[in-house]
This record gives structure tokens, sequence and C-alpha cells, in this order.
């Protein structure tokens, strides 16, 4: 079995913490223990990241540009080797984890664009020989704690462009698949990285606490559920520190009565069901305008659902793998038998699904409610697995106030061929983005990523030009060099421009 370490000042160490199990969600057996950082492993890791600091502050933006090109070669390189690790941890399908990967080389070519990104701004003469600029200074060590479910594209969010803006680096990855992580972090180190630039340290709730404790530590991003958010948003800028916390998500797409059903269908099967419903932009609630739409929908969604090719993620061609974990198959089951309890019409039923060969693997099958209403707790909580519920509204102003009253407001999208409905709805629904027949509106690298309300806690976006502004301080700086003849006496009023 292996043990999966931390990787400090470019080297793998075990340290002397705990060790957890890390499982194979579609056979749930034990694959690999995962060392689980201490306050010393911390410590070390912390005083690499901060001794890299001067150097990598230092380095010319161009010259950090290059390792990053060389990242993005290796990142290409490996990629089946990295969809494989992904997909044998969390359980997503190796096509899925692809995209993953693809996707988060984006932001490693975003963040490659560092000399161009980092560029201050200036203005001469803003008094008589006098001229000013702000410059975009690093903030110091910042620490990343990312989620379960994109092992490898969250991380890639967030420590190429803390990187490229001359930060150094403090990873904590999910404890529950984070080989594909570490070794994404490898090949960075063999692109040139120096040692201790990025740091990655395995553990759980007593890492980040240490992480968000610690005086060195400047600025935290994390994604993640929002309970574990908030918290973090508060521990964190209660010391001082700048804190970027993304949480979870309850997606909503709306069914207009003149949408185009199937392209509407196929987007909502691979939104709801891709990558078992574990996606913070997954579509998990269909809201449908008028009862016609709404049954044309379930009755074309359902034979799809019970068709969907479910198995162990590491085969090809399959539409669906398992969910994470034993305990997170136990809660979606929850939810299903909360839904019926609750008297929503169980359409599709995922639960007691079983794969030849795979009898303890933690699999559930696609699931569809119809007649979802907005008290039941299948509508209200984020379930983040197979499940899908459709909602019944009578008109456009109906779904809006539906989904602005939601706690959550990540991502959602409208389903039309009506120019002024679409126009109305991204200016009015209160998320943060918006799809107009696009049912995951994930933006790319060069704009920024994040949700409003509950989905979000701190003021900045992620990646993109939002991620620049959070990884760097801005220094206004003003300038003369007095000459005999410009100086001037002493002004005891407020200097103006007169
Ligand atoms: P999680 O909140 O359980 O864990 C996220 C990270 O926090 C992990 O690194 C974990 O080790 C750490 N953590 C867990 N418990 C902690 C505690 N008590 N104190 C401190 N740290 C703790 O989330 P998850 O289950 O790994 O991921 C799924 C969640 O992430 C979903 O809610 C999903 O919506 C959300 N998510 C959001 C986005 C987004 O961009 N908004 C993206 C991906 C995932």
């Amino acid at each position: 079995m292996q043990t999966i370490e931390h990787l400090i000042n470019g080297e793998r160490v075990a340290g002397d913490g705990r060790k957890a199990p890390v499982f194979n969600p579609s056979t749930g057996e034990v694959s690999g223990e995962v060392c689980l950082a201490d306050a010393a492993t911390l410590q070390h890791a912390i005083q690499s990241a901060r001794a890299a600091y001067p150097a990598w502050r230092n380095t010319p933006p161009a010259r950090r540009a290059q390792v990053l090109f060389r990242f993005k070669q290796l990142l290409e390189e490996n990629l089946e080797t990295i969809a494989g690790l992904i997909s044998a941890e969390h359980g997503k399908t190796v096509e899925d984890a692809l995209g993953e990967v693809k996707r988060g080389i984006e932001n490693v070519e975003y963040a490659a664009g560092a000399p161009e990104l980092l560029k201050g701004e200036y203005t001469r003469n803003v008094g008589p020989a006098i001229d000013a600029w702000s410059d975009f200074q690093p903030v110091g060590v910042v620490a990343g704690i990312t989620p379960f479910n994109f092992p490898a594209m969250v991380p890639l969010w967030m420590y190429p462009l803390a990187i490229a803006c001359g930060n150094t680096f403090i990873l904590k990855p999910s404890e529950r698949d984070p080989s594909s992580t570490l070794f994404i972090a490898g090949l960075f180190q063999r692109a040139g990285l120096p040692k201790g630039v990025l740091n990655v340290v395995n553990g759980d709730k007593e890492a980040v606490d240490g992480l968000i404790a610690h005086p060195d530590v400047k600025a935290l991003s994390f994604v993640g559920s929002t309970p574990i958010a908030e918290y973090i948003y508060a521990e964190g800028t209660r010391r001082g520190k700048r804190v970027q916390a993304l949480g979870g998500a309850k997606n909503h797409a709306v069914l207009m009565p003149d949408a185009d059903l199937d392209n509407a269908v196929n987007a909502l099967m691979g939104a709801a069901y891709g990558s078992c419903g574990e996606r913070c932009m997954a579509i998990s609630v269909a809201v449908c305008v008028g009862d016609a739409i709404a049954d044309a929908l379930v009755e074309k969604l359902a034979p799809q659902i019970a068709a969907l090719k479910i198995g162990p993620g590491t085969s090809r061609g399959l539409d669906m793998g398992p969910l994470v974990t034993s305990a997170a198959r136990e809660r979606v089951l929850g939810y299903i038998d909360a839904g019926i309890a609750a008297g929503a019409e169980l359409k599709v039923d995922g639960r007691g699904y079983e794969v030849d060969g795979h009898r303890n693997g933690y699999f559930v099958g696609g699931t569809l409610f119809d007649r979802v209403t907005p008290e039941m707790s299948i509508y209200t909580d984020e379930i983040f697995g197979p499940v899908l519920c459709v909602v019944r509204a009578n008109s456009l102003e109906d779904a809006l106030r539906l989904i602005n009253d939601h706690e959550y407001g990540n991502g959602t999208c409208i389903f039309t061929r009506d120019g002024e409905a679409a126009r109305q709805f991204c200016d009015e629904v209160e998320v943060g983005m918006v799809g107009v027949n696009v049912p995951l509106p994930v933006p790319v690298a060069y704009h920024s990523f994040g949700g409003w309300k509950r989905s979000l806690f701190g003021d900045l976006h992620a990646y993109g030009p939002d991620g620049v502004r959070f990884y760097t301080r801005r220094k206004a700086i003003t300038q003369r060099w007095p000459q005999r003849e410009n100086r001037e006496a002493a002004q005891y009023a407020f200097p103006s421009q007169r």
C-alpha cells in the first residue's frame, strides 16, 4: 500500500503526524495512506515558504513565467497519468478527469502572462515634475485549501497565479484524493521551480487551523463546503489575513416554454449527472416554467437517466463513476429517502444500484424527482450527488424569485429562444455565474470564477483578473526629484492641484 507524503522544500517527507486511509471508491478498498501534517510538519512547510520568498519575489516576472511555460508542457505530457490518478481516488471517469486537467492548464497559461498581468499603472506629471505609479507587489506566503471534487483543477486555480505574482505557497489538498495534486506539484518542481516556492502539506482540520493561526501566512484561498468556507473566512479575517473562501451551491436551470427541449435535455444530463453530481457548478434543480415543459422534460429525461452507463471511473466510455466515499453515498441515499418522505415524486430511483464485480463500490444510480417544492431538504440543501429535482413555476418572475430566495448563488442557467427573457434573467438573477443555453457557465481562465451570497465569502472572485488582485497588494508611489529651480517652500496647506 502506498504512503502519500508531503512535499516540503522540494522533498517528499512523511513527518510524524497521524495517517488516514485513502479509498478506491469503485471497490471500497483502501488504496493508500495519507500522512496528516502535525504542528512540526506545518512549521517546516511555512518556514520553507518564508525562506524562499525574498528571492522569488525579486525574480523577474518573465523568469517566473518561463517556469510556468515548462510546467504547462509537463502537464500536457502527463495528462493521462494525472487523469488516471484522479479517477482512481475520486472515482470520476477518466474522460471527465482529462477535462478537469485541461481546464486547469488554462489557468497555468493565464499565469504565464505574469509580465503583462503585473504591469503597473503610471502617470507622468501628476504635479509639477511629479510622477506617480501603482505597483502590484506580492502578498508573501499564501495558503490554499482545496476540496476533493477537483483535485487537479482547483489547486491550479490558485498556486500558478499566486506564484506568478511572486508569492510562495502552501497547498493543503483534500485528504480524500491527494495523489494527483501531489504528482502535479512534483511536475512544477521538475519545471525548475525553486525549492520552497510551492509546498504541499496533506492534512485535515488540524493542518487548516495551523495555517489560519500562523502569523507568517498572509493570505488564504479556500474552496470547499459553505460551513467550512464561512469558518475560514471568519477566522482568517479576524487575524487580519486576506481571505477568499468559495463555498457550496444549489444551481438552478430555468426551462422556458420555448426552450429547445432536446438541447436542454442533453445539457441537463451532463450538468446534473456528470462527475456523479459532485461539482459545485452541477445543475441540481430544473425549474420548468409551465406544466407542459415540465411534463415533456420528465418524460425525456427519465429513460436517459435510467440508461446512464455507470461503473468504475478508470474504465473508458462510461457516463458516471461512484461517489467519493461511503459517507458521501450514505448522505445521498439519506436525501433520496427524505425526498420521498416529503412527498416529492420519485421518477427514477438510483438507490440499490449495483455494478457487476464492484459490489462494494460507492455507486448510486441517477435519480430524478418531480414536483419538488422549496421547503423540502432535497431542494434547500446541496446534495452533491446524482439527484436532479424538477420544480414547477408559473412564470419567469416566479423562477427568479425562487432562485433569488435560495441561500446559494454560485451558478445558474436559462434555456430559451427568447432574447428578452434571457436578458431579464441575466439582469435580475442574484447568482455569480450565469449561462444562457450553457448549462455549466464556468468562466474561462482569463475571466474570474465566483458565486454570490453564501457561495463566496470575500470581495474578489477566484483566478483571472480578480486572482491577480487577490494575490498582489497595490502600492502607490509618488515621486519627485527636486531641482534647485523647482524646489518648493514649506507648504502648510494640504497639497492640491490648485
Ligand atoms: P470540505 O469543505 O469538506 O473540504 C474542503 C477542504 O477543507 C479540505 O481540504 C478539507 O480537508 C478541509 N476541511 C474539512 N473540514 C474542515 C474543518 N472542520 N476545518 C477546517 N478545514 C476543514 O469540502 P469537500 O467535501 O472536499 O468538497 C465539496 C464541497 O466543495 C461542496 O460543498 C462544493 O460545492 C464545494 N466546492 C465549491 C467550489 C466553488 O468554486 N464554489 C468548487 C469546488 C467545490
